[in-house]
């Protein structure tokens, strides 16, 4: 038995014993508590930090909800289930779960609701900027690559990126509101507490937590079960290493300390199953200004991979897993603006003849792509890639720069998406696909809703929606 599964037996006192035993105060471990305690089920929340907030507190605050909520009523969207389920399943990666998917577009509008009920305020106005974290106090935004083919075609789109209202980064306002949700309720928070084990039946049921807080170890019943909202493991190198090496050239792992791993750690030594370790967000915020987007965007080859317009969670997938994380965004005189992101010109020409041999690239390869670019450009069209015709402008005007945007240069953001394996109500499952008894958790300590080509707000909206029916689920016991 590893040292992460503890037996009962080892057990001589218990110091505490709950219903239910929530490890981790982000987003999903505060959603997963209110729930649980608003059952009546006595829960504790044990938290590796000084306090809670976690990475949830460090992001945009971006939660992806649609379907028709107050909100996209109020900014004159219309929106249904059926429009934000298509798009979700056209966009978010190979495979993703369908029946979470279902569940998710049928309820975010009730979970908005949830949300606003808790204190999280959205003001009733639309961002009229590109996609993106606004740069104003606006509720309402679009945060995936809803108006970008072929998703347009897919599903009719709308924005769904719903963010609370403050200026600029909403994640600090999103945590503070829910923590003082959870302060509010029955539900009890031990900071300074870090799980280390799990404490399992020689079956396989879980029945509680073994916690270090201060050089001593406790040891936490739990009636109803344990569950593992740990965020995800962006800052373990060797799960990293093990799982999508790629992540570890990104420059930009920003995460609260607590997303190494440990809680997914802790699920896979109890027997769990893990879904979709491979999949990462990986951010490429190349077109802010948003002319940029007019830009033409190339791999090493100097051929195009993707419609510049993409959202940059696309991007950036993009440009690191499938093209080496080697590219340039070739602009001319007409469309330059300086980038608010990413580094000076990697290089000028006067011609992109000279652009191309400036890069190092093959002779002729950019030259050719900018002529068919240009070519169709004339015509307002990109047949290749289909861009929208809004960015759409033949690049004649030297001199032509090229923006830098290898992983070596610009800035990548990342996180992971992969994790336990869990059902619809936040039971975790062992390879069979079986729950182990007593184990549930929720946010990126498991699989999420998007297993790739990211849309901003999926996180924390997949986090606590199914951190609420995980903490209703252990809650029953
Ligand atoms: C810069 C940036 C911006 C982002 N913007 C957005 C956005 O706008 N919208 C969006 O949806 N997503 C966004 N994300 C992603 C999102 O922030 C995270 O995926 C999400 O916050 C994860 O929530 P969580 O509750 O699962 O984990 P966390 O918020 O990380 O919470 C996990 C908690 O568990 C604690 N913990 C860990 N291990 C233990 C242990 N063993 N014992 C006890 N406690 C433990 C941690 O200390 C932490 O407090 C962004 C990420 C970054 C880096």
């Amino acid at each position: 038995m590893s040292n992460l599964i503890r037996d009962p037996t080892e057990i001589k006192t218990w110091d505490e014993e709950v219903a239910v035993l929530v490890v981790g105060l982000g987003a999903a471990g505060a959603a997963t508590a209110l729930e649980a305690s608003r059952t009546g089920a006595e829960t504790l929340v044990l938290e590796r930090a000084g306090g809670g907030g976690g990475t949830s507190a460090m992001s945009g605050g971006v939660l992806y909800l649609g379907g028709g909520t107050p909100l996209q009523q109020a900014c004159g969207f219309d929106d249904s289930e059926e429009d934000m389920f298509k798009y979700l399943m056209a966009s978010c990666g190979e495979s993703p779960d369908e029946a979470k998917m279902r569940l998710y577009c049928e309820g975010s509008v009730g979970h908005y609701d949830w949300l606003v009920e808790q204190g999280v305020p959205f003001k009733q106005t639309y961002y009229h900027g590109c996609s993106g974290e606004p740069p104003s106090d606006d509720g309402l935004v679009w945060s995936g690559s809803e108006r970008v083919h072929p998703f347009c075609e897919i599903a009719k789109p709308a924005p769904r990126g719903h963010v609370p209202q403050v200026e600029n980064q909403a994640g600090p306002l999103l945590m503070k509101q829910l923590c003082a949700a959870v302060d509010a309720s029955a539900a009890r928070v031990a900071s300074n507490h870090r799980c280390i084990a799990l404490v399992q039946e020689p079956d396989g049921h879980v029945i509680g937590a073994i916690a270090e807080s201060f050089g001593e170890t406790r040891a936490i019943r739990a009636t109803g079960g344990v569950v593992v909202t740990t965020g995800g493991f962006v800052l373990n190198d060797r799960m990293l290493e093990q799982h999508r090496p790629a992540a570890l050239r990104c420059k930009f792992r920003v995460a609260a300390d607590g997303d190494d791993g440990s809680g997914i750690q802790l699920g896979i030594a109890a027997g769990a199953a893990t879904q979709h370790m491979d999949a990462v967000s990986i951010s490429l915020p190349i077109t802010q200004p948003w002319g940029l987007k007019r830009g033409v965007m190339v791999n090493a080859e100097g051929q195009r991979f993707i419609a510049e317009d993409s959202y940059y969670g696309r991007l950036g997938e993009w440009a690191l897993l499938h093209h080496g994380g080697k590219a340039w965004l070739i602009v001319d005189d007409a469309i330059f603006e300086k980038p608010e992101y990413m580094p000076e010109v990697a290089a000028v020409g006067e011609t992109v003849a000279e652009l191309e041999r400036e890069l190092g690239l093959p002779q002729g390869g950019l030259a050719s792509t900018m002529a068919l670019y240009n070519q169709h450009a004339e015509a307002g069209q990109d047949p290749v890639f289909h861009k929208n015709t809004e960015y759409i402008q033949p690049l004649h005007s030297p001199p032509f720069g090229a923006f830098g945007c290898a992983v070596d240069d610009a800035l990548y953001a990342v996180f992971t998406l992969g994790g336990l394996d869990t059902d619809v109500d936040g039971r975790v499952l062992d390879p069979a696909g079986d729950p182990i008894a007593g184990l549930y958790g929720a946010g990126r300590s498991t699989s999420g809703l998007s297993v790739g080509s990211y849309s901003s707000g999926l996180s924390l909206g997949d986090g606590t929606f199914f951190g609420r029916r995980a903490g209703r689920t252990a809650a029953k016991g």
